[in-house]
């Protein structure tokens, strides 16, 4: 039996694992499918707070991790499976293993959605992103596409035409998904190049860095190569949310509904990072939201001492 367990291994679950390891609860991180997150996918972090020169979003985790362990925190391995949160204690399984935990804090991420292309995961960090923010300042005077047509795609364009030479707009049908006042914005952007209707059939990179994508027209089938830098898929994430349908409020998408804070509909359960954050999917905002649930889940205990 676990006072709380963090099922995540992120940058939302490893700041809760320090609160809640600092609170003495002893919590069992599970570390899902992904561990340490979309950071461990990420190369240099430049915009946490604390990192003048920036650092590796691997080594980031790293530290977090260890800052975790040091108050106590227990990591598992492996991907959960099945929950049950009609009753406490709340019974987790992962594969083979059960655990049981009077308190639960979901920080199980959102996965950003790929292309698919074969070599597209190998080159994250070598030209292939997923999150303007985080790398588009390396892309400085430099070429890049953005892939998607709906509001992501529209701002990540925007966003990456401060730094890039170039930004081609590449969206697979003629319509877009995007708000109007989003497209609008980007079409009067001098630097953004709408490339549609164009489906990105691979991505080049002879040398293991992106050097182009080659393209193709649905309609005319009309085959092109754009030479660039960086490709920026904005084609939407999943939040990591299947394993709560029916159990936890989520929206349509499938992101988790909080009530208030990190609080839940049920009351021991408690969510946190990009699982119930389609907006901000910041480092620092799923950390703050990790600081929240282990808070909030530690005040939970207290009042359910007996
Ligand atoms: P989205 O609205 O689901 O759009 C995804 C886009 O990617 C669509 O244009 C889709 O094309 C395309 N796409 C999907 N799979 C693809 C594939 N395999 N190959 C090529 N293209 C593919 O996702 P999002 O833009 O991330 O937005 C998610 C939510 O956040 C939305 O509700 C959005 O309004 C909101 N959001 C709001 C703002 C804002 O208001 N500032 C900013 C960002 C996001 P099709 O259209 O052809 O399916």
């Amino acid at each position: 039996m676990h006072n709380v367990i963090i099922i995540g291994s992120g940058c939302a679950g490893l700041t809760a694992a320090i609160y809640a390891g600092r609170a003495n609860l002893k919590p069992l991180v599970l570390d899902g499918h992904e561990p340490g997150g979309q950071l461990s996918l990420t190369t240099h972090v430049e915009n946490y707070p604390g990192f003048p020169d920036g650092i590796m979003g691997p080594e980031l985790i790293e530290n977090m991790r260890k800052q975790a362990k040091k108050f106590g925190a227990e990591f598992k391995a492996g991907a959960v499976t099945e929950v049950e949160v009609s009753k406490r204690p709340f019974k987790i399984i992962a594969g083979k293993d059960t655990y049981e935990a009077q308190a639960l804090i979901v920080a199980a991420g959102a996965s950003a959605r790929l292309l698919g292309l074969e070599g597209e995961k190998e080159l994250i960090g070598h030209g292939v992103s997923t999150c303007a923010t985080c790398d588009g300042y390396f892309f400085r005077g430099k070429p890049i596409a953005v892939v998607g047509g709906g509001d992501s795609a529209m701002e990540e364009a925007n966003f990456l035409s401060r730094y890039a030479s170039k930004v081609h707009l590449i969206h697979r049908r003629n319509e877009f998904r995007a708000s109007k006042i989003m497209i609008d914005r980007a079409r009067a952007n001098e630097k953004v190049e709408f490339v549609t209707p164009a489906i990105v059939d691979e991505i080049l990179a002879p040398q293991g860095h992106v050097e182009g994508v080659r393209i193709r027209n649905p309609q005319t089938k009309e085959l092109g190569t754009i030479p660039l830098d960086g490709v920026f898929v904005a084609i939407g994430h999943d939040p990591n949310t299947i394993i709560f349908k029916g159990k936890l409020e989520m929206d349509s998408n499938g992101y988790l509904l909080a009530k208030h804070g990190s609080l839940t509909a049920v009351p021991g359960v408690f969510i946190a990072g990009d699982v119930q954050d389609h907006r901000y999917r910041q480092a620092v905002t799923a950390a703050g939201s990790g600081c929240m649930a282990a808070i909030d889940a530690e005040k939970f205990l207290e009042e359910h001492k007996h």
